[in-house]
């Protein structure tokens, strides 16, 4: 579902990913861990078309997307092309940017009206459906300023699985929010790991979670992976001296 093809990517002298490769299996959930500044974020960024590459290429779903092809050819990928494309990935973030003047309900149903063209009525019966997933049935109706920190994350979750992507993109979910508050967050998406058919990518400071949900733990250093495990072995017997260290240092 995903697959990054010796990808490069600099920043001016930096270079953040030095020929990267990796996949990743339709449904499986896989978790980037790794110090700061070793390049999840930008991993992520990549597959959200927010940044571009300096060398290879990024599929997603099978398709292209950091290029596109063009006369039996691949060139880089114009804005129309990336539009299409970006509508099979979904995205949730630190920081849940919910739309203040909209009732939780229309936050959930306006991208799929919008976007999809979906009838409103369709878009109701979705959203209420993936409220009553993520918890927040009885929300419908409230204002983001009227939940914690929590159900405005399950909110966003249930959002970004509106426009049902194949590929969800999870970056630090819980890091915003009190720790009282994040044992919900990743009780949602645990259940949406396990009963629904989606794949995921995320980034984590939650090695507790990465280790349960995960089928992967790829763990980065240096623009590179590192290890890429079984959770159970990457956090009880990891090969490498570096990642012992990590580990050591956050768990
Ligand atoms: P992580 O998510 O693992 O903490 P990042 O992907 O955010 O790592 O960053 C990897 C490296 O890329 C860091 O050295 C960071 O300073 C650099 N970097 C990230 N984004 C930019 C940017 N927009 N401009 C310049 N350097 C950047």
């Amino acid at each position: 579902m995903i697959r990054f093809d010796r990808v490069v990517k600099k920043f001016g002298d930096n270079t953040v990913l030095r020929e990267l490769d990796f996949t990743v299996a339709p449904g499986e959930f896989v978790s980037l861990i790794g110090p700061s500044g070793s390049g999840k974020t930008t991993i992520l960024r990549l597959l959200m078309t927010l940044e571009k590459v300096d060398g290879g290429m990024i599929e997603v779903g099978g398709q292209p997307l950091s290029h596109m092809p063009r006369r039996g050819k691949l060139v880089p990928a114009d804005e129309k092309y990336l539009r299409g494309m970006r509508r099979r990935i979904g995205m949730v973030f630190q920081q849940f940017n919910l739309f203040p003047n909209m009732r939780v309900l229309q936050n959930i149903t306006e991208a799929p009206v919008r976007a999809l063209g979906l009838s409103r009525e369709d878009a109701v019966r979705r959203a209420t459906e993936l409220l009553d997933l993520v918890g927040l049935a009885d929300k419908a109706d409230a204002h983001p300023t009227q939940l914690s920190g929590g159900q405005q994350q399950r909110v966003a979750i249930a959002r970004a699985l509106a426009m049902r992507p194949e590929v969800l993109l999870l970056d630090e979910v819980t890091s915003a929010l009190d720790p009282e508050l994040v044992a919900e967050v990743l009780r949602v998406l645990r259940e949406i790991a396990t009963t629904t058919d989606i794949t995921i990518l995320c980034v984590t400071h939650e090695m507790q979670f990465a280790r349960e949900v995960s089928d992967r733990v790829m763990m980065f250093d240096r623009g590179q992976v590192l290890e890429d495990a079984p959770p159970d072995r990457l956090f009880t017997a990891p090969e490498h001296e570096r990642t012992k260290e990590f580990l050591r240092a956050v768990i």
